[in-house]
């Protein structure tokens, strides 16, 4: 069976909604939800198409999630945009400001103002989150060091803001599940970066999860046993995800020169 195509994603969803897990979209993950709840998320870096797929699969499955999109052309869709949002999923912005300015903060929180101002035209926006630009020295994150999200009304950031030691955290970054060499940025903190905090990684950060899953039929698995911890969030890349052989092989293609590239960047 090839992994990553929609087919194993609607086994997934299905597999970890059977096992009693209460989907939440990221917003709702910052008013202290209680039980079993697995936090959803989605990054729009590319092919929005995929991700609307995706959004009416996890509707008709009765789950929401959150949808961070960028403001670039390969990802920005407003006729998208605005379907998610009306199937019940929240719409975040996916930022990548600091890296856009090259470093100039100045500059960058303009940016960042401008692109809220254009999705919240379309839709209500309450949480953000950073894009990894991999290729870029830049750690978009880092623009909350000088100013506060709180300001735009945004309520909350999960690198940022959720606690990674007491959430288990999937990504599908690089087309596996526990790439942890491959994901330059998608480490997650514990704390915000105030200075002190925010080189204290914490042990789901640095790749040490508590389980380790390469494939998703791992995931599968563990949660048709019942053995995965109760509170989980998950990050998908819908554009990774296809039941066609091309476009999966191309992105396979592409994952595999990026993480060529990103083990070049990441080597001592
Ligand atoms: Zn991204």
């Amino acid at each position: 069976m090839r992994d990553f195509t929609f087919d194993t994603l609607n086994r997934l969803l299905s597999s970890l909604k059977n096992s009693g897990y209460n989907f939440i979209p990221v917003a709702e993950a910052f008013r202290n939800p209680e039980g079993k709840y697995l936090i959803l998320r989605h990054d729009v870096d590319a092919r929005p198409k995929n991700s609307l797929r995706c959004a009416k699969l996890e509707s008709r499955m009765g789950i929401r999630g959150t949808y961070y999109f960028r403001t670039v052309r390969e990802s920005y869709d407003e006729g998208i945009i605005r379907e998610i949002s009306h199937l019940g999923h929240e719409i975040g912005y996916h930022y990548e400001d600091l890296a856009a300015a090259r470093g100039d903060y100045d500059l960058a929180i303009r940016l960042f103002e401008q692109s809220l101002a254009k999705l919240r035209r379309l839709v209500p926006i309450e949480t953000i989150c950073m894009h990894g630009s991999p290729l870029s020295k830049y750690d978009n994150r880092k623009l909350w060091d000088k100013y506060d999200y709180g300001a735009f009304g945004i309520s909350g950031e999960p690198y940022l803001d959720i606690d990674f030691n007491k959430v288990q955290y999937f990504t599908d970054t690089g087309r596996r599940w526990n790439g942890k060499k491959v994901s330059v940025r998608d480490r997650v903190m514990s704390g915000k970066p105030d200075g002190r905090g925010d080189k204290q990684l914490s042990r789901a950060a640095k790749g040490e999860s508590r389980q380790n899953f390469r494939s998703t039929a791992d995931i599968i698995k563990a949660a048709e046993t019942g053995s995965l911890p109760p509170v989980v969030m998950i990050t998908l890349h819908p554009q990774r995800w296809d039941n066609r052989l091309m476009p999966w092989l191309y992105e396979l293609f592409w994952q595999n020169t990026k993480n060529a590239v990103k083990r070049f960047l990441t080597a001592p």
